[in-house]
């Protein structure tokens, strides 16, 4: 006879919110947790040498591997979407840029009805997670799990570029999380000793993983929440080629990221009943925002060929590898995206506050040209350029009933005119940082666009042929009141009992910077309010 597997709470999916929740809640002896990944466990050493970024791009098995539908605003291209399927999901994976956005980012979420979720609310969870290698100060932990340190290594062409941001009047930064996040500068990385920190390796340490309370399944998929009417039971898992039911005493958790969550929803039941029957799900739950108000950071690259042999492209592999290997040390610890900064242009006084950036760029001391896909020879360097706050809202449809075919995903970039003006302001300024003098002694040909690519018309043509997602996908399970959104202020699914979403999916709008040190944040306050 089986018996029911039954825990307090199952957590679906491993990614940087998941970790977390798995940490903090068996934490609590009495809490009796699972921990349900899609992906392989965290052992491919690409993973852990920061270095390995340029490579992991093309490993499948890590790799959810989505591609947009045809973007009507860019040409009618589908854009490449990796997301992480492995222990410690996108964060194993990521640029590991530690950032936190803008006061203004959160104040504003609490302005649409989010209580406690102001800037000064949010701000004790940041601390919370935060172990800061260099900064000792209010804005930041020095004990919390998240390894936060500066790289240590960076190109000499890092310096080129900080050097001339200054020449080009820009202000420098030691610190985007502090009490002023705009300026230029190297970015602080989630990373120890030279080693990624993901979340899986801050939060699901030895120690943790071996809590008797704490079960950790890999290769697991969540098809489905087991829903008795609108209360959530379980979850509907595919684990060594079988379907199991596994229970919930007290409440399921989906922190399956921005794109699988509503997925899963959407396969529970809960989404948009018109969309669901003509997939024939029964609806549980009429819950419109299901999958809508998506929003990303669209980026553009300006690449340069450089004339000395220094960036990273023609590296000998061997060697930095071994320097990595022995010391942990050398070009094997970067993150690639080195440097960057925030700036406000306030194209059209879209912000209302002078100090919040609408820009953000990221300086790569290589050749990148299609997410590190597209090797070209010789060396260069490359700055990209994403606006903050984009206007043109995309959704996710089903494409099927069938839970292993991947979402449709309409990005729906550019769809607002606003966005491209950005855009366009922020190409400029790339240029303008590339033209300074102090690149003069690296400077070779433009690569993309190309220095025949001058009037607007061109640079509108090259933005959409050439823009690319920064990886930031956020808001398809909004929280809020109205009626689009699917959770409330402490992301309790709207109308179901025993169901949350922890992820960036919940965000209503995103934050002025990358999204891992977010997502943590958000999933480290709401470990408190569960267990609170
Ligand atoms: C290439 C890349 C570079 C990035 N660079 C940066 C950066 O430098 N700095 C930064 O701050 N942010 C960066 N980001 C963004 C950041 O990593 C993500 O926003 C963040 O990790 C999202 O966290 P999440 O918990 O919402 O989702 P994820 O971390 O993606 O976690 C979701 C997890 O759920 C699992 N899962 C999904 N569906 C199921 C299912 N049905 N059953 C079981 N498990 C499931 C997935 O496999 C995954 O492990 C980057 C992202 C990428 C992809």
């Amino acid at each position: 006879m089986s018996t029911k597997k039954t825990f307090d709470y199952i957590i679906v999916g491993a990614g940087s919110a998941g970790c977390v929740l798995a940490n903090r809640l068996s934490a609590n002896p009495d809490c009796k947790v699972l921990l349900l990944e899609a992906g392989n466990k965290d052992w491919h050493p690409f993973i852990h040498m920061p270095a390995g970024i340029s490579k992991i791009v093309n490993i499948k098995s890590l790799n959810w591997d989505y591609n947009t539908e045809t973007e009507p605003h860019l040409n009618n291209r589908k854009l490449y979407w990796p997301r992480g399927k492995v222990l410690g999901g996108s964060s194993s994976i990521n640029a590991m840029c530690y950032c936190r956005g803008h006061r203004e980012d959160y104040d504003l979420w609490q302005q649409l009805g989010n209580d406690g979720w102001s800037y000064d609310d949010v701000l004790p969870y940041f601390i919370k997670s935060e172990n800061n290698h260099r900064i000792n100060n209010d804005y930041h932990g020095n004990a919390g799990p998240l390894q936060v340190s500066d790289l240590k290594h960076h190109n000499e062409l890092t310096d080129a570029f900080l050097s001339a941001c200054q020449q080009q009047g820009y202000d420098l930064s030691d610190d985007f999380n502090g009490q002023r996040q705009r300026g230029f500068g190297l970015y602080q990385v989630t990373q120890n000793n030279g080693v990624r920190n993901s979340s899986a390796t801050a939060y699901l340490t030895p120690e943790v993983k071996t809590r008797k309370n704490l079960t950790v399944w890999t290769k697991s998929y969540c098809q489905k929440v087991i829903m008795q009417d609108t209360i959530a039971k379980g979850v509907e898992v595919i684990r060594k080629g079988k379907t199991e039911n596994i229970y919930a005493n007290q409440e399921v958790i989906l922190s399956g990221g921005a794109l699988n969550s509503p997925h899963i929803l959407m396969l529970s039941g809960i989404g948009n009943a018109a969309e669901l029957e003509q997939h024939a799900i029964k609806t549980k739950l009429d819950l419109k925002g299901v999958g809508e108000n998506l929003q990303d950071h669209l980026d553009i690259c300006l690449v340069q060929r450089c004339s000395k042999n220094v960036s990273y492209d023609r590296i000998n592999e061997l060697k930095a590898g071994l320097q990595y290997l022995l010391y942990k040390s050398g070009p094997g610890t970067s993150n690639a995206a080195e440097a960057g900064g925030f700036l406000n242009v306030n194209v059209k006084t879209h912000s209302k506050s002078e100090q919040w950036p609408d820009l953000q760029f990221h300086f790569v001391p290589a050749i990148l040209d299609d997410h590190g896909r597209n090797r070209l020879k010789g060396n260069g360097y490359t700055l990209h350029m994403c606006y903050l706050r984009p206007q043109s809202r995309g959704s996710l449809k089903l494409a099927s009933n069938n839970p292993m075919q991947p979402i449709k995903i309409f990005a729906n970039y550019l769809s607002e005119s606003n966005d491209l003006e950005y855009m366009k302001k922020g190409f400029e300024i790339q240029r303008k940082i590339f033209s300074s003098s102090t690149f003069d002694e690296y400077r070779d040909a433009e690569i993309f666009p190309g220095d025949e690519i001058q009037s607007d018309a061109e640079i509108e043509h090259f933005i959409r042929s050439k823009a690319e997602t920064i990886y930031h996908p956020v808001g398809t399970c909004k929280m809020g009141n109205d009626e689009y959104a699917v959770v409330d202020h402490q992301l309790r699914v709207h109308g179901i009992e025993n169901l949350r979403v922890v992820d960036a999916s919940i965000m209503p709008n995103l934050v002025s910077g990358n999204t891992n040190a977010p997502t943590i944040m958000i999933a480290e306050k709401i470990s408190d309010t569960i267990l609170g």
